[in-house]
């Protein structure tokens, strides 16, 4: 019963493009390759599909081959798409992504003026919206005031009829400065249920500053569990019960792009089904170790029996 809840998440749909070679930027010309589908929510979604999860994403994309081939991989991988509009006037979104020596990230963005920038309910989004279990929010897509209100509206209805809220900040503290978006986030807080913060996004929007005070004030607040994920470091779950931590799996870094998402899509959707925080972090941990063994953020994706074949392989070796 537990497992037929489901997911709804709301924001960008985009193509990546990424150099071939590592250096600063895109000031001459290059080899490149791509387009890759991404979008944090919608690798999210894609992951969660993989794993048979019922995932629906409200978005947009433009009547061009990137959107085609954002729409055609996230339907073979299991998520409903009839909330996403076909903008004939506008786009899909893209990144142009080249990684810097120090690892870093410079990036050439169209989003904002993309058809993810824009909403449009389609037909079938008010149903989508009233039926759902479950929102996921990335703090990347609130990036309008549009999409600030609707992931709000829709956090606050799942909630008053008894669904629930998970909240990846996904952000730059830079970010944070934008109008309207500390307050957008604290909203988004406040009705969430399962938090997703990465690195330093832990306090990011606490009044504590070191992060076991940060643990007790969300928890105060009404978050129910909180999963600290720390890259190769591994990730720690807390809730008032106490604290589990996984270490990360050891491999090969080929692409991070993408990790926090495929964890979080895993996580979010062993956490819906009841799984033990240790069940859901062992197999949320191995989406996020086999995500960055990928070029590309959504190639990564993976079905239940390749995560499950992972874990095995990596927990006989030890
Ligand atoms: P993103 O860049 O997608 O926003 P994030 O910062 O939200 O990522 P990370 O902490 O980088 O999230 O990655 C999520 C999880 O994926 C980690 O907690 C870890 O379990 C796994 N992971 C990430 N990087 C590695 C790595 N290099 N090796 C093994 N596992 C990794
Ligand atoms: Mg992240």
């Amino acid at each position: 019963m537990s497992s037929a809840k489901s997911i709804l998440t709301i924001g960008e749909i985009l193509v990546e493009i990424m150099a071939d070679t590592i250096g600063d930027g895109f000031n001459n010309a290059q080899p490149l390759t791509g387009p890759f589908p991404s979008g944090a929510p919608a690798i999210f979604a894609d992951q969660a599909g993989k794993l048979g999860q019922s995932v629906g994403i409200i978005s947009g994309v433009g009547d061009d081959d990137f959107g085609r081939l954002n729409l055609e991989r996230l339907k073979s991988d299991g998520v409903d798409t009839s909330g996403v509009y076909i903008d004939q006037d506008r786009p899909t979104g893209s990144a142009f992504v080249r990684y810097r020596d120090d690892g870093s990230r410079d990036f050439v963005f169209n989003i904002e003026h993309s058809a993810s920038g824009q909403l449009h309910l389609m037909p079938d989004t008010k149903e989508q919206l009233e039926t759902a279990d479950h929102l996921h929010v990335m703090g990347s897509s609130l990036s309008s005031d549009e999409l600030i209100d609707l992931n709000i509206e829709a956090a606050n209805a799942i909630k008053a009829r008894g669904g629930s809220v998970s909240f990846d900040p996904n952000l730059r503290k830079e970010i944070l400065s934008v109008a309207g978006m500390a307050q957008a986030m604290e909203k988004i807080l406040a009705t969430t249920d399962l938090f997703l913060p990465s690195g330093d996004e832990l306090t990011l929007l606490t009044k504590a500053e070191e992060n076991n005070a940060a643990v007790a004030e969300l928890l105060e607040k009404g978050v129910q569990s909180i999963v600290h994920k720390r890259g190769a470091k591994g990730a720690t779950y807390y809730d008032a019960n106490g604290t589990v931590s996984v270490p990360s799996f050891p491999v090969t870094e080929i692409d991070p792009t993408g990790a926090g998402d495929c964890f979080g899509g895993a996580f979010t959707t062993f956490w819906l089904r009841g799984a033990t925080p240790n069940e859901a972090l062992t197999i949320a941990a191995a989406a996020g170790a086999l995500a960055v063994t990928k070029r590309g953020p959504m190639e990564g994706t993976s079905n239940l029996t390749t995560i499950q074949n992972f874990v095995r392989s990596h927990t006989k070796a030890s």
